[in-house]
Protein backbone atom coordinates (compact mmCIF):
# COMPACT_ATOMS: atom_id res chain seq x y z
CA UNK A 1 0.00 0.00 0.00
CA UNK A 2 1.49 3.51 -1.31
CA UNK A 3 1.46 6.15 1.61
CA UNK A 4 0.08 8.21 -0.85
CA UNK A 5 -3.66 7.89 -0.12
CA UNK A 6 -5.16 9.85 -3.07
CA UNK A 7 -4.07 12.75 -5.55
CA UNK A 8 -5.90 15.62 -6.54
CA UNK A 9 -3.85 18.32 -8.21
CA UNK A 10 -5.43 21.97 -7.09
CA UNK A 11 -5.22 23.02 -10.68
CA UNK A 12 -6.97 26.26 -10.31
CA UNK A 13 -4.40 27.16 -7.64
CA UNK A 14 -2.05 30.12 -9.54
CA UNK A 15 0.82 28.00 -7.55
CA UNK A 16 0.08 25.26 -10.03
CA UNK A 17 0.02 27.18 -12.82
CA UNK A 18 2.78 29.06 -12.11
CA UNK A 19 4.53 25.27 -12.65
CA UNK A 20 8.48 26.46 -11.93
CA UNK A 21 10.30 23.34 -11.73
CA UNK A 22 12.43 22.06 -8.53
CA UNK A 23 14.38 19.14 -7.47
CA UNK A 24 13.66 18.86 -3.65
CA UNK A 25 16.18 19.34 -1.11
CA UNK A 26 14.36 18.54 1.86
CA UNK A 27 10.66 18.67 3.85
CA UNK A 28 8.91 21.58 6.06
CA UNK A 29 6.06 20.30 7.93
CA UNK A 30 3.37 22.44 8.87
CA UNK A 31 -0.34 22.27 10.30
CA UNK A 32 -2.96 24.89 9.40
CA UNK A 33 -4.11 26.53 12.41
CA UNK A 34 -7.48 26.52 11.88
CA UNK A 35 -9.88 23.91 14.06
CA UNK A 36 -11.11 22.13 11.07
CA UNK A 37 -9.82 18.63 10.56
CA UNK A 38 -10.88 17.80 6.96
CA UNK A 39 -9.08 17.57 3.89
CA UNK A 40 -12.23 18.54 1.71
CA UNK A 41 -11.73 22.27 3.80
CA UNK A 42 -8.66 22.83 1.63
CA UNK A 43 -9.03 20.30 -0.95
CA UNK A 44 -11.25 19.77 -3.67
CA UNK A 45 -13.22 18.40 -6.52
CA UNK A 46 -14.52 15.48 -4.09
CA UNK A 47 -13.42 12.23 -5.37
CA UNK A 48 -15.65 10.82 -2.99
CA UNK A 49 -13.35 10.00 -0.56
CA UNK A 50 -12.59 13.56 1.01
CA UNK A 51 -15.86 14.58 0.35
CA UNK A 52 -17.45 17.63 -0.72
CA UNK A 53 -16.83 21.59 0.76
CA UNK A 54 -19.46 23.14 0.87
CA UNK A 55 -18.54 26.55 1.68
CA UNK A 56 -16.26 27.02 -1.65
CA UNK A 57 -13.20 28.15 0.68
CA UNK A 58 -11.01 25.20 -1.09
CA UNK A 59 -7.71 25.91 -2.09
CA UNK A 60 -8.49 25.27 -5.42
CA UNK A 61 -8.82 28.37 -6.46
CA UNK A 62 -7.81 31.09 -8.48
CA UNK A 63 -7.78 33.49 -5.82
CA UNK A 64 -5.87 31.44 -3.29
CA UNK A 65 -2.10 33.12 -3.03
CA UNK A 66 -1.25 29.79 -0.89
CA UNK A 67 -0.44 26.13 -1.74
CA UNK A 68 1.59 22.86 -0.71
CA UNK A 69 2.58 19.51 -1.77
CA UNK A 70 -0.10 17.86 0.43
CA UNK A 71 -2.20 17.55 3.17
CA UNK A 72 -2.78 14.94 5.92
CA UNK A 73 -6.23 15.32 7.80
CA UNK A 74 -9.37 13.26 7.65
CA UNK A 75 -11.64 11.79 5.11
CA UNK A 76 -15.48 12.17 4.82
CA UNK A 77 -15.44 8.97 7.60
CA UNK A 78 -13.19 10.67 9.87
CA UNK A 79 -9.68 8.10 8.57
CA UNK A 80 -6.95 9.84 8.52
CA UNK A 81 -5.24 10.10 4.89
CA UNK A 82 -2.61 11.71 3.11
CA UNK A 83 -3.64 13.46 -0.25
CA UNK A 84 -0.74 14.86 -2.65
CA UNK A 85 -2.29 18.21 -4.03
CA UNK A 86 1.04 19.52 -6.06
CA UNK A 87 3.90 17.34 -8.52
CA UNK A 88 6.21 16.91 -5.79
CA UNK A 89 8.85 18.17 -8.67
CA UNK A 90 7.00 22.01 -8.39
CA UNK A 91 7.90 24.74 -6.12
CA UNK A 92 5.01 25.53 -3.51
CA UNK A 93 4.24 28.89 -2.27
CA UNK A 94 3.98 27.64 1.89
CA UNK A 95 6.48 28.70 4.10
CA UNK A 96 7.20 32.22 2.57
CA UNK A 97 10.43 33.73 3.49
CA UNK A 98 12.73 34.72 6.00
CA UNK A 99 15.89 36.53 6.21
CA UNK A 100 18.30 34.10 4.35
CA UNK A 101 15.39 33.16 1.72
CA UNK A 102 13.06 30.93 1.22
CA UNK A 103 12.36 27.06 1.64
CA UNK A 104 9.84 27.49 -1.41
CA UNK A 105 12.30 28.07 -3.78
CA UNK A 106 16.07 28.33 -2.80
CA UNK A 107 16.86 25.66 -1.45
CA UNK A 108 13.08 23.91 -2.57
CA UNK A 109 11.54 21.66 0.07
CA UNK A 110 8.66 20.13 -0.53
CA UNK A 111 6.03 20.95 2.25
CA UNK A 112 2.58 19.42 3.31
CA UNK A 113 0.12 20.88 5.72
CA UNK A 114 -1.43 18.82 8.80
CA UNK A 115 -5.24 19.98 9.52
CA UNK A 116 -5.41 20.99 13.00
CA UNK A 117 -8.78 19.91 15.08
CA UNK A 118 -9.14 21.61 18.44
CA UNK A 119 -6.04 20.63 19.39
CA UNK A 120 -7.49 18.00 22.09
CA UNK A 121 -7.75 14.66 20.68
CA UNK A 122 -4.14 12.97 21.11
CA UNK A 123 -5.29 9.73 19.30
CA UNK A 124 -5.85 12.13 16.17
CA UNK A 125 -3.12 13.98 16.57
CA UNK A 126 -0.60 10.50 17.08
CA UNK A 127 -2.46 9.39 14.07
CA UNK A 128 -1.48 12.29 12.03
CA UNK A 129 1.93 12.22 13.32
CA UNK A 130 2.38 8.70 12.68
CA UNK A 131 1.24 9.51 8.97
CA UNK A 132 3.70 12.30 8.52
CA UNK A 133 6.50 9.99 9.50
CA UNK A 134 5.38 7.36 6.56
CA UNK A 135 5.45 10.13 4.50
CA UNK A 136 8.42 11.51 5.47
CA UNK A 137 10.52 8.45 5.25
CA UNK A 138 9.04 7.45 1.70
CA UNK A 139 10.08 11.42 0.40
CA UNK A 140 13.54 11.01 1.87
CA UNK A 141 13.97 7.91 -0.07
CA UNK A 142 12.39 8.91 -3.10
CA UNK A 143 14.64 11.98 -3.56
CA UNK A 144 17.30 10.73 -1.38
CA UNK A 145 18.13 13.57 1.08
CA UNK A 146 18.67 13.08 4.98
CA UNK A 147 15.92 13.29 7.40
CA UNK A 148 18.43 15.73 8.92
CA UNK A 149 16.46 18.23 5.66
CA UNK A 150 13.22 18.02 7.46
CA UNK A 151 12.18 20.71 9.26
CA UNK A 152 8.77 22.25 10.87
CA UNK A 153 7.49 26.01 9.70
CA UNK A 154 8.97 27.12 12.89
CA UNK A 155 12.46 25.92 12.44
CA UNK A 156 12.16 27.20 8.63
CA UNK A 157 11.29 30.60 10.27
CA UNK A 158 14.21 30.25 12.97
CA UNK A 159 16.46 29.42 10.22
CA UNK A 160 15.69 32.20 8.43
CA UNK A 161 14.03 30.38 5.46
CA UNK A 162 10.25 31.15 6.75
CA UNK A 163 7.91 33.67 7.62
CA UNK A 164 7.32 34.07 11.26
CA UNK A 165 4.67 30.57 12.55
CA UNK A 166 5.37 28.43 15.29
CA UNK A 167 3.37 25.29 13.39
CA UNK A 168 3.20 22.39 14.44
CA UNK A 169 5.01 22.98 17.81
CA UNK A 170 1.77 24.74 18.68
CA UNK A 171 -0.16 21.75 18.20
CA UNK A 172 2.78 18.85 19.37
CA UNK A 173 3.90 20.63 21.86
CA UNK A 174 0.69 19.64 23.84
CA UNK A 175 1.34 15.82 23.49
CA UNK A 176 5.14 16.07 24.19
CA UNK A 177 6.00 16.05 20.60
CA UNK A 178 8.86 17.09 19.05
CA UNK A 179 10.66 17.59 15.57
CA UNK A 180 13.72 15.81 17.26
CA UNK A 181 11.48 12.82 17.99
CA UNK A 182 10.12 13.05 14.57
CA UNK A 183 13.15 12.79 12.68
CA UNK A 184 14.52 10.27 14.70
CA UNK A 185 11.02 8.02 14.06
CA UNK A 186 12.02 8.73 9.83
CA UNK A 187 15.54 7.90 10.43
CA UNK A 188 13.93 4.11 11.99
CA UNK A 189 11.70 3.96 9.42
CA UNK A 190 14.07 4.39 6.96
CA UNK A 191 16.50 2.54 8.45
CA UNK A 192 15.09 -0.63 10.00
CA UNK A 193 17.74 0.28 11.93
CA UNK A 194 19.33 -3.10 14.22
CA UNK A 195 20.06 -2.34 17.82
CA UNK A 196 20.70 -3.68 20.89
CA UNK A 197 19.06 -4.03 24.06
CA UNK A 198 21.06 -2.71 26.77
CA UNK A 199 19.48 -4.69 29.86
CA UNK A 200 17.42 -7.76 30.29
CA UNK A 201 13.90 -6.36 29.57
CA UNK A 202 10.64 -6.80 28.03
CA UNK A 203 9.54 -6.70 24.98
CA UNK A 204 5.72 -5.81 24.98
CA UNK A 205 2.49 -6.92 22.65
CA UNK A 206 1.18 -3.47 23.14
CA UNK A 207 2.70 0.70 23.59
CA UNK A 208 2.27 -0.03 27.13
CA UNK A 209 2.35 -1.91 30.45
CA UNK A 210 -0.21 -2.82 32.51
CA UNK A 211 1.10 -4.68 35.39
CA UNK A 212 -2.24 -4.70 37.62
CA UNK A 213 -4.81 -5.36 34.92
CA UNK A 214 -2.65 -7.87 32.82
CA UNK A 215 -3.82 -6.49 29.60
CA UNK A 216 -0.67 -6.41 27.77
CA UNK A 217 1.45 -9.90 26.72
CA UNK A 218 5.18 -9.54 26.69
CA UNK A 219 8.59 -11.38 25.80
CA UNK A 220 11.80 -11.34 28.07
CA UNK A 221 14.67 -10.28 25.66
CA UNK A 222 18.30 -10.76 26.85
CA UNK A 223 20.38 -7.91 27.59
CA UNK A 224 22.04 -7.60 24.18
CA UNK A 225 19.92 -8.80 22.12
CA UNK A 226 19.24 -7.35 18.48
CA UNK A 227 15.86 -5.86 17.29
CA UNK A 228 14.96 -3.28 14.35
CA UNK A 229 13.45 -0.28 14.80
CA UNK A 230 10.57 0.82 13.68
CA UNK A 231 9.44 3.92 15.13
CA UNK A 232 9.67 6.08 18.20
CA UNK A 233 6.36 6.87 19.59
CA UNK A 234 7.67 10.20 20.77
CA UNK A 235 6.53 9.35 24.54
CA UNK A 236 9.84 7.17 25.80
CA UNK A 237 8.81 3.90 23.35
CA UNK A 238 9.44 2.43 20.49
CA UNK A 239 8.14 -0.27 18.33
CA UNK A 240 10.73 -2.98 16.79
CA UNK A 241 10.67 -5.81 15.26
CA UNK A 242 12.18 -9.14 16.48
CA UNK A 243 11.68 -12.90 14.61
CA UNK A 244 9.54 -11.17 12.31
CA UNK A 245 6.75 -9.97 15.05
CA UNK A 246 6.40 -6.31 16.18
CA UNK A 247 6.41 -5.77 19.79
CA UNK A 248 7.25 -2.49 21.80
CA UNK A 249 9.90 -1.80 24.30
CA UNK A 250 11.22 1.44 26.59
CA UNK A 251 13.59 3.62 25.02
CA UNK A 252 15.86 3.35 27.72
CA UNK A 253 16.16 -0.52 27.51
CA UNK A 254 17.59 0.31 24.33
CA UNK A 255 21.50 0.84 23.50
CA UNK A 256 20.92 4.20 21.18
CA UNK A 257 21.31 7.96 21.52
CA UNK A 258 18.77 10.24 20.79
CA UNK A 259 15.79 8.40 21.14
CA UNK A 260 12.34 9.97 22.82
CA UNK A 261 12.05 9.69 26.94
CA UNK A 262 9.20 9.29 28.94
CA UNK A 263 7.73 12.85 29.92
CA UNK A 264 7.58 14.38 33.05
CA UNK A 265 4.77 16.18 33.75
CA UNK A 266 4.10 18.73 36.43
CA UNK A 267 0.68 17.86 38.13
CA UNK A 268 -1.85 20.16 37.72
CA UNK A 269 -4.15 19.13 40.47
CA UNK A 270 -4.13 16.86 43.65
CA UNK A 271 -4.09 13.06 42.29
CA UNK A 272 -5.15 10.04 43.56
CA UNK A 273 -2.02 7.36 43.12
CA UNK A 274 -2.44 3.87 43.68
CA UNK A 275 0.64 1.43 44.58
CA UNK A 276 0.35 -1.31 41.80
CA UNK A 277 -0.71 -4.77 43.46
CA UNK A 278 -1.75 -8.08 41.22
CA UNK A 279 -4.75 -7.78 39.61
CA UNK A 280 -5.90 -4.65 41.90
CA UNK A 281 -4.89 -0.95 42.94
CA UNK A 282 -3.13 -0.98 46.24
CA UNK A 283 -2.55 1.44 48.91
CA UNK A 284 -3.76 5.01 47.91
CA UNK A 285 -1.34 8.12 48.32
CA UNK A 286 -2.09 11.63 47.10
CA UNK A 287 0.59 13.62 44.92
CA UNK A 288 0.07 17.24 45.18
CA UNK A 289 -0.44 19.53 42.72
CA UNK A 290 2.62 21.43 41.13
CA UNK A 291 4.90 18.24 42.00
CA UNK A 292 5.97 16.05 39.16
CA UNK A 293 6.11 12.55 37.86
CA UNK A 294 7.53 10.46 34.95
CA UNK A 295 4.50 8.98 33.01
CA UNK A 296 5.93 5.60 31.56
CA UNK A 297 2.74 4.79 29.60
CA UNK A 298 -1.21 5.29 29.51
CA UNK A 299 -2.92 1.99 29.59
CA UNK A 300 -5.16 2.16 26.65
CA UNK A 301 -7.22 -1.27 26.98
CA UNK A 302 -8.78 -3.37 29.83
CA UNK A 303 -10.04 -2.61 32.99
CA UNK A 304 -7.47 0.43 34.11
CA UNK A 305 -8.01 2.16 30.53
CA UNK A 306 -7.33 5.71 30.58
CA UNK A 307 -5.20 5.45 33.76
CA UNK A 308 -1.12 6.04 33.62
CA UNK A 309 1.35 4.26 35.48
CA UNK A 310 3.70 6.87 36.80
CA UNK A 311 6.97 7.07 38.53
CA UNK A 312 7.97 9.56 41.53
CA UNK A 313 11.04 9.46 44.28
CA UNK A 314 11.68 5.55 42.46
CA UNK A 315 7.90 4.65 43.39
CA UNK A 316 5.17 3.06 40.58
CA UNK A 317 1.90 4.06 40.63
CA UNK A 318 -1.57 3.99 39.14
CA UNK A 319 -3.21 6.97 38.19
CA UNK A 320 -5.39 9.10 36.77
CA UNK A 321 -3.63 12.35 35.42
CA UNK A 322 -6.18 13.91 32.90
ZN1 LIG B 1 3.12 26.80 8.27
Amino acid sequence: MSVIDGKILLKNNPCFKSNQHMTPKGIVVHSTGADNPYIKRYVQPDDGVIGKNLYGNDWNNPSTEVCVHGFIGKDKLGNVRFYQTLPFDICCWGVGGGANGSYNYDPPYIQFEMCEDSLNDKAYCMNVYNKAVEVCAYLCKRYGFSPDNIVSHREAYEKGYGSGHVDPHNWWDRFGLTMYGFRNAVRAKLSGEKVKTKRDCRLYSRPYKDPVGGTVSYIAAKKGAVVRLAGDDGYGWSKVLCGGKTYYVMNNNLCKKGLSKCPKVRLTRDISAYEPMKKRLGKKHTIKKGKKAAVICTILSGKYEGYSYIKRNGKYYYARIN
